[in-house]
């Protein structure tokens, strides 16, 4: 994993920003009634009009039949991640949809997802959104100098498991900064004290993807969305860090959260 000058760290910085100003504004439009092609175009717009762009539409993940269509994933329920967005998906109460957006200001990557409550949820879904949270927070709190990507992979993993839940195997966090998706991977279960050693100017996407029920999930016809095997619901949240000698910086930070 490359660590980042300190222009390439000022970029990546800029392009956090944004990007959190981006799904923070995505976020408030995910309610009843809205479909996942609306928000797809909002996201689109949203991220033009500052002269950036969109990273995803057109991009084409090793072993894909085609390039991704859109500009955002949106994930329902038991959607787990990937979701192309559609007009004939039209949001509603009670459901929990998953946003995921990779944004390219002036060739500096950043990636980042939430899971949001559409109205009135459940209280299990509620909790598997508080879990997979707290998650992420475990994951970026080891992210740190001298720690090693498997303790960010098992401090993920042992939040989803204290919670009830499972988190996918198949899937996980990045390197990022100027592509999509950089070495190494970083999965949401592992040893402590194994793997890659983390350095300062290390810049990496941490992704806890938490399932209600079993790990397992199926790729659709689509060759992008992947769903729950049984049918439960899965939630994911994201953030681009930046590993500082003192500190971790959270890039990808939207105003609402604490
Ligand atoms: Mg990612």
């Amino acid at each position: 994993m490359i660590v980042r000058t300190p222009e390439e760290r000022a970029g990546i910085i800029e392009a956090g920003k944004r990007l959190g100003a981006v799904l923070e504004q995505l976020a408030a439009a995910a309610k009843p009634g809205v479909s996942t092609l609306e928000l797809d175009a909002l996201a689109e717009k949203l991220i033009k009009e500052n002269s950036d762009n969109t990273s995803l539409k057109g991009y084409k993940p090793e072993g894909a039949r085609r390039p991704y269509p859109a500009t955002l994933c949106v994930s329902i329920n038991d959607e787990v991640v990937h979701g192309i967005p559609s007009a004939e998906r039209i949001l509603k109460q009670g459901d929990i949809v998953g946003l995921d957006l990779v944004l390219d200001h002036q060739g500096y990557f950043v990636d980042s997802a939430l899971t949001v409550a559409v109205g009135t949820i459940s209280p299990k879904a509620h909790e598997l959104i508080g879990v997979t949270q707290a998650a992420l927070a475990a994951g970026i709190e080891m992210a740190r100098p001298g720690n090693r990507i498997g303790d960010i992979s098992h401090a993920i993993d042992s939040m989803a498991k204290d919670g009830g839940f499972a988190v996918v195997r198949l899937l996980g966090g990045h390197g990022v900064g100027h592509s999509v998706h950089e070495e190494p991977f970083i999965p949401n279960a592992g040893h402590p004290g194994t793997g890659t050693e983390i350095l300062p100017g290390m810049v990496f996407a941490i992704e806890p993807i938490v399932n209600q029920g079993k790990a397992s999930v199926i790729l659709g016809p689509d060759g992008y969305t992947y769903r729950t095997r049984d049918g439960l619901l899965s939630a994911h949240f994201e953030h681009t860090v930046l590993v500082e000698e003192e500190q971790t910086l959270i890039l990808t930070r939207r105003s609402s959260e604490k």
